[in-house]
């Protein structure tokens, strides 16, 4: 036998190993996602003198996030990639606005109802105009 073919029996081997360790797990999905960057970016961290203890707080969360993906408990797993999605929303909300005042900075202006909590964006350089929130009707005025 060649090495070419003794090296492909070998990768053949390994393979169908790996899909045998692999079959009927959980895998990966948004929240091991999360925690192996996360994770990679917090063990970073942990280079600094007094951060150490990130160090294996990033450790942690990759070995959680392992864990998760070998996982053969798909119904605990769903449970925990619920309670991401939601707990993830508001931050990602968050950082959605703060990107588009960013983006709009010279256009728009940006205003929080005072009633309802509606986020409000009034064209700029209007001087103070009326504004009618949308949602729940509310005017207050504003200087643009
Ligand atoms: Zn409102």
């Amino acid at each position: 036998m060649s090495l070419l073919q003794r090296l492909q029996t070998a990768f053949g081997r390994f393979a169908s190993k790996m899909q045998q360790f692999t079959a009927g797990r959980y895998g990966s999905d948004r929240f091991t996602l999360f925690l192996t960057i996360l994770g990679l970016v917090s063990a970073s961290l942990g280079n600094f003198k007094y951060l150490r203890f990130l160090y294996f707080v990033g450790v942690a969360m990759i070995i959680f996030g392992l864990f998760r993906s070998l996982s053969k408990n798909y119904e605990a797993r769903r449970k925990e990639l619920n309670w991401y999605l939601v707990w993830s929303e508001k931050p990602k909300a968050q950082i959605k606005l703060l990107m588009n005042k960013i983006r709009d900075r010279k256009t728009h202006r940006y205003f929080k109802c005072k009633e309802c909590k509606t986020v409000l964006r009034v064209p700029r350089g209007r001087g103070k105009i009326e504004i009618t929130c949308p949602k729940c009707r509310k005017k207050t005025i504003k200087k643009t």
